[in-house]
C-alpha cells in the first residue's frame, strides 16, 4: 500500500519492482496477478471496480473466497465466503460427513453457508463465521461451552467433533533436488561476475531471476540425494529449502563457461547480485559469495 497507494499506481509499476516487493511470500502468481488485475481496472475499465463477486472473478487471480470476501465486505453483496475457519464450523454445526476438499462436501459447505449468512450485513456476517472459527471452533479443543451457536451444533449432540470437518489425506511433498549452474567472468572493469537468468512466465520463481539450473524428481520413498549430487569441492551445498509442495535440496556448481549460455540473461557483478532472487538464492548468497571468493 506505501509502494502503490492506488490501482493507477500499480498498473504503472514495472514488473520487477512488483515482484522485489513480494518477495520472500511465495505464491508469485499471485503477485503477477495483483498486477495484471490492476493494469485491467485502469486501463480496460476506466479505474471503475467490478461491483458483484461474479464480475470481481473474471479478473486474473480472483477465485471464489476472494470475489466473495470482496464483494460481501465492500459492497453488501450475500455471498458466502468460506475459508478453512468457515469450512470448519460449518461441517460441526451441520454434522457433514463427506470430505469437505471434495466436490460433494464442498457443495454441502457451500449450500451451509447461503443459509446461515444474514442479508442485512452480509460482510459482517461472514466475517463472524470466520472470527468464529478462528477463535471459538478452533481446530483442537473448541470452547464449545463459550460457543454462541452450540445449541443448535449437530457434531456437538453426536460426539463427532474432533472427527470434523473430515478432509480427504494430504499427499507429501514431492522431494526435488536442484543444481544450479554458476558461470564466471572477469567483467570489463575486473569485477567477477556471475550469469543470472530470468525464469520463465509460469511454473516455479516464475520471472525471478536465478542461474540456470536442473531440477529432477526424487523418486516416492528415496530418502536421500543421489549420489551424484553429494558434497564436492566444486559444488557448494546442499542447501535444505522447503516449499509448500516442494522439498528442496539444492546444490550450485561453478561451470566453467566464459559466454552466455543462452539469450534471456545477463552478466551480474557477484559482489551486487540482483534484486529479484528467489529466496533459496538469497539465504545463501553471502556464503555462496565466501565460497566463491576462495575458489
Ligand atoms: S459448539 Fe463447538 S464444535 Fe459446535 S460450532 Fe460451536 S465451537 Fe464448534
Amino acid at each position: 500500500m506505501a509502494a502503490f497507494p492506488t490501482v493507477q499506481d500499480l498498473a504503472a509499476a514495472k514488473t520487477d519492482a512488483v515482484m522485489a516487493l513480494w518477495k520472500g511470500l511465495g505464491y508469485y502468481s499471485r503477485a503477477r496477478n495483483l498486477h495484471k488485475t490492476a493494469q485491467i481496472i485502469a486501463e480496460e475499465r476506466a479505474g471503475q471496480l467490478p461491483q458483484n463477486a461474479a464480475d470481481w472473478a473474471t479478473l486474473p487471480g480472483i477465485g471464489p473466497y476472494t470475489a466473495a470476501a470482496i464483494s460481501s465486505i465492500c459492497f453488501d453483496e450475500a455471498v458466502p465466503v468460506v475459508d478453512g475457519n468457515v469450512q470448519r464450523v460449518v461441517s460441526r454445526l451441520f454434522d457433514i460427513e463427506d470430505a469437505v476438499d471434495r466436490k460433494k462436501g464442498k457443495a454441502a459447505v457451500e449450500t451451509a453457508c447461503l443459509a446461515l449468512i444474514d442479508a442485512r450485513d452480509p460482510g459482517k456476517s461472514n466475517q463472524a463465521w470466520m472470527e468464529l472459527g478462528a477463535l471459538v471452533c478452533a481446530p483442537r479443543s473448541p470452547r464449545c461451552s463459550e460457543c454462541p451457536v452450540a445449541e443448535g451444533c449437530l457434531a456437538r449432540q453426536r460426539g463427532t467433533v474432533s472427527d470434523r470437518p473430515v478432509k480427504q489425506p494430504k499427499k507429501a511433498p514431492q522431494a526435488v533436488d536442484v543444481v544450479f549452474a554458476v558461470h564466471l567472468q572477469t567483467g570489463a572493469e575486473g569485477a567477477q561476475q556471475w550469469w543470472v537468468e530470468r525464469r520463465p512466465e509460469s511454473g516455479i520463481w516464475s520471472q525471478l531471476e536465478a542461474f540456470p539450473c536442473t531440477m529432477d524428481m526424487r523418486p516416492k520413498g528415496a530418502e536421500k540425494a543421489p549420489d551424484t549430487a553429494s558434497e564436492s569441492p566444486e559444488r557448494f551445498g546442499p542447501v535444505a529449502h522447503i516449499l509448500t509442495h516442494r522439498k528442496m535440496t539444492a546444490w550450485f556448481e561453478v561451470v566453467a563457461s566464459p559466454a552466455p549460455p543462452c539469450d534471456g540473461g545477463r552478466w551480474v557483478d557477484v559482489k551486487e547480485g540482483t534484486a529479484n532472487w528467489p529466496r533459496l538464492i538469497d539465504k545463501v548468497l553471502p556464503a555462496l559469495r565466501d565460497w566463491i571468493g576462495k575458489k
